[in-house]
């Protein structure tokens, strides 16, 4: 059976039986019934299903294994995490997250003004808010605002400005005041794409030098007692441990010192994010080399070597993973449109009565090809076609002769295929390489998971249905953008099979997965493709129940969106109607009423059945 690598990926959460890919859940649904549930209701196009039980379950998991290690080491300093909002700002997203994170005081971490706010204003009680990022003014005052609303709130300081500017703001405020932090410069770099994030050359944060001066400031200003934490962040997705082992010793090591100087309420240690996500598919291709628990028990561990050895107080810890904790909850579902070598059947052959030679012996192959001699004449047959598209470019065959070699090559393959289905899939894979069957998806890479488009940050793919049935065909994935950008070719290490169908006749859905972290808000309108549609799925014990229903943006809307004066754009539509000399004058009100109907639906493309 293909099981798509989801026993390296998926953690358990999706699991297949006989034919149908169903979540590991209660009553364990399957995608299919939940999608044909969601289109029944006249929800078509693509879908983003996001699972609340699969938010509770990351956020289970990190408090679990941290108190589980500081358990076990018999660690003094807390566990605490808070959700980096940047990650995810959904409304159905972060509502159920603060719900899971109640009764361990999950807090959040605001980047800017915007999600300052929205922390402000949803944050569980008593959980801390941490603000990073660039600060101005305003935004700082508006962490002294929150401070005075109860909120624990810790605005972590990126440079010396930034710190002048607090003690600017303290001077003319009453108490309470917020607590502050100092984001510390690493001379350890960062990891993986995003290593800018850590390391002596990053954006962010304070030199050891410029550790020294703010120390200095906040002693002078009064302000020390209100320095309680460090913080660094060495990057997303660290899919090795090494580099954080190194920074931590590091962090712990400046914590210690600067305890030494008197810094005598600094109690905390913010790690950042970066606890990665297993987005490979192939068991011998991972992407990461290390579990949650050596991440909690490697962190508490070097945490409490280092205090012990310089007699500090064991810090506490906390937090900021973003990506580990929302990738896994939000799952697209997109209906496969058509398939692009469905022209290449018998009847488009146009053999003529006398053949040019090279095409005769094609047609000989495609009649003669056997179990036993399968792959030979495949092979043959690819050359034939090469060297009978070199006689085109020289001008001695015409294009119905190229038209049949290109229809016979590929019949080959395809028989070729279904006569060594039963063989390995390398050998497969050998073949198909050079022709692979477009698969035209109705989605829009650009909107849906952009990180494939700008960082090749592949996430996972697979059929939801027929998994019983070997797939044969190598996929290439076509969005519905013009851009052919807009492609996911099957690649060498991450071989993508699926069904030969005809999408005329039947349906078949593809499912992307881990795509809840980064890939909402960075999603792009291109081609204007906008947010899919979108359903909360929560699962009982006796079946499932959909919430928070979301329709993708309607054509109009998105219009809006841009700044089109839409009544602007309706009366030209209607003037262009009413001047059409083809258009009957008693035809104009009907065919307004269909672009009116277009204009109020969602853009994505639908299917017939
Ligand atoms: C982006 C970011 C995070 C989240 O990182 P993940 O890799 O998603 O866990 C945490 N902290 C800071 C400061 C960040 O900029």
């Amino acid at each position: 059976m293909q099981k798509y690598g989801i026993d390296v990926w998926a953690n358990g959460d999706f699991f297949i039986d006989n034919d149908q890919l169903k979540i590991n859940y209660n009553s364990k649904p399957s995608l299919k019934e939940i999608v044909l549930n969601l289109r029944n209701e006249g929800f078509k196009g693509p879908l983003l299903l996001r699972f609340p039980h699969l938010i509770k379950k990351q956020v289970d998991m990190v408090f679990q294994s941290f108190q589980k290690a500081s358990k076990e080491l018999n660690y003094k300093g807390a566990f605490k995490a808070v959700f980096p909002l940047k990650v995810n700002h959904q409304p159905n997203f972060l509502k159920p997250l603060l719900e899971a994170g109640k009764g361990y005081n999950y807090g959040l971490e605001a980047g800017s003004k915007a999600e300052l706010l929205i922390a402000i204003s949803y944050n569980n009680k008593n959980a801390p808010i941490i603000v990073n990022g660039f600060k101005d003014k305003e935004m700082l005052s508006l962490g002294f605002l929150a401070t005075k609303l109860g909120h624990d709130i810790t605005i972590v300081i990126e440079g010396i400005t930034e710190l002048k500017n607090i003690i600017e703001i303290a001077k003319k405020e009453t108490h309470p005041i917020p607590n502050i932090g100092l984001r510390i410069k690493l001379h350890s770099s960062g990891v993986g794409i995003w290593a800018k994030s850590g390391g002596i050359n990053s954006k962010f944060g304070l030199t050891s030098t410029e550790l020294l001066s703010a120390i200095e400031l906040l002693k002078k200003y009064n302000l020390i007692d209100k320095f309680t934490m460090i913080h660094f962040h060495i990057g997303s997705q660290m899919n090795n441990i090494a580099p954080l082992k190194k920074a931590l010793k590091e962090a712990g090591n400046i914590y210690a010192n600067l305890k030494k100087l008197k810094a005598f309420n600094l109690n905390t240690i913010n790690l950042g994010g970066g606890l990665p996500v297993e987005y490979s598919q192939n068991p011998k291709k991972l992407q990461t080399n290390y579990s949650l628990n050596e991440y909690s028990s490697d962190i508490i561990f070097t945490m409490q070597t280092i205090a012990r050895s310089k007699c500090v107080n064991e810090p506490d810890i906390i937090i900021e993973s973003g990506r580990f904790i929302s990738a896994s909850h939000a799952v697209l579902i997109a209906p496969i449109l058509e398939l692009f070598s469905s022209e290449y059947s018998e009847n488009a052959l146009r053999l003529k009565d006398k053949n040019p030679p090279l095409v005769e012996e094609l047609y000989e192959l495609y009649k003669q090809i056997n179990k036993n001699n399968a792959l030979e004449y495949l092979h043959d047959s690819i050359d034939h076609m090469k060297s009978l598209f070199t006689l085109f470019d020289l001008g001695y065959i015409d294009l119905i002769d190229k038209s049949n070699s290109e229809v016979l090559t590929h019949l080959l393959i395809k028989k070729a295929i279904f006569l060594l289905k039963d063989k390995n899939y390398t050998e497969l894979l050998r073949i198909q390489d050079q022709i692979q069957e477009k698969y035209l998806v109705n989605f829009s890479l650009f909107q849906s998971i952009p990180d494939f488009w700008g960082l090749s940050q592949n996430f996972p793919i697979m059929p939801i249905e027929r998994l019983n049935h070997v797939a044969t065909r190598l996929a290439t994935i076509w969005d519905i953008t013009c851009d052919s950008d807009g492609e996911i070719e099957s690649d060498k290490n991450n071989p993508l099979f699926l069904h030969d169908i005809n999408p005329e006749v039947e349906d078949y859905f593809v499912g992307f997965f881990l795509v809840g972290a980064y890939q909402e808000v960075l999603g792009m309108k291109h081609n204007l493709f906008t947010h899919p549609s979108e359903a909360t799925v929560v699962i009982n014990d006796s079946g499932f129940r959909i919430k928070n229903m979301l329709k993708s943006e309607s054509i109009m809307d998105i219009l809006d969106g841009l700044n089109y004066d839409t009544k602007e754009l309706i009366t030209n539509i209607k003037s262009n109607i009413a001047n059409s000399k083809y258009i009957d004058q008693q035809d104009r009100a009907k065919i307004f009423e269909q672009v009116s109907t277009y204009l109020h639906d969602i853009g994505y493309l639908k299917t017939v059945s």
